[in-house]
């Protein structure tokens, strides 16, 4: 389900990544974009189904079942194209996966997230990765040691929700309320859009990381620091990303 006011995405097709959805009008950082809702399936499933479509839309759902689009053709946050740079990652609450915007999202920009697929994971599958991003990896699989990071951040966020588990083919239905936004936290990765112009700030010394992080999701943009002569890109595991 996508969370946005319909005038604000539309869904294209794009040129060798299927559907995409792009951002028609700006969106602002920490926005709920959206919850990936669909019928609970266990791992053989998922798999049967990934090979018979050749693509995966499988989200997890609890570290052992997966959540499945009802109709995969249908708008719904599963159309979400990766990317290494991306501009959306995920939140766990009560048992829901919700999109988020990382920074400003600027219009006519593709919404994407890093599907970080964990390389530990057999899923027979390879994962290529040909999102063109300059900070691409080549794959979607992502260090796992980052996965455990995150999902130990995710595990202290959710500390205390209660909610019902699903079992396998049940339907996860929409929350009755969500969030407002998604506060930032140092865990996120965060990266300009990359191909947007800089905006120039002339500070005489870099600001701590925290501002840093501040003004990626308040501008969208790559950050120009004259006078130092750094153009900064992003942020990954707490270190700053230099064009
Ligand atoms: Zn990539």
């Amino acid at each position: 389900m996508i969370l946005l006011p319909v005038e604000s995405y539309e869904i294209r097709t794009t040129e060798k990544k299927g559907s995409g959805i792009f951002a028609l009008r700006e969106i602002a950082p920490g926005t709920i974009i959206g919850d990936y809702l669909g019928r609970i399936i266990d791992d053989a499933e998922g798999e049967r189904l990934g090979k018979e479509l050749g693509a995966c839309y499988d989200m997890d759902y609890d570290g052992h079942l997966s959540i499945f689009p009802l109709d995969i053709k249908a708008p719904g946050v599963h159309l979400i194209n990766h990317s290494c740079s991306p501009n959306v990652n995920t939140y766990y609450y009560y048992g829901h996966t919700l999109f988020f915007a990382l920074r400003r999202v600027l219009p006519d920009e593709e919404i994407t997230l890093d599907y970080g697929l964990d390389p530990d994971q057999e899923v027979g599958f390879v994962y290529p990765c040909y999102c063109h991003s300059p900070l691409c990896r080549g794959t979607m699989y992502i260090n796992p040691e980052r996965l455990k990071q995150y999902g130990r951040f995710s595990f202290s966020e959710t500390a205390g929700q209660v909610f019902e588990h699903l079992p396998v083919g049940a339907i996860l239905e929409p929350l009755l309320e969500y969030p407002v936004e998604i506060k930032d936290n140092v865990v996120f990765d965060l990266f300009a859009k990359l191909d947007a112009e800089p905006v120039t700030y002339n500070d005489e010394k870099l600001p701590d990381i925290l501002e840093i992080r501040l003004r990626l999701r308040e501008t969208g943009c790559p950050l120009a620091f004259t006078r130092l002569g750094l153009i900064i890109w992003g942020i990954v595991d707490s270190h700053l990303i230099l064009k």
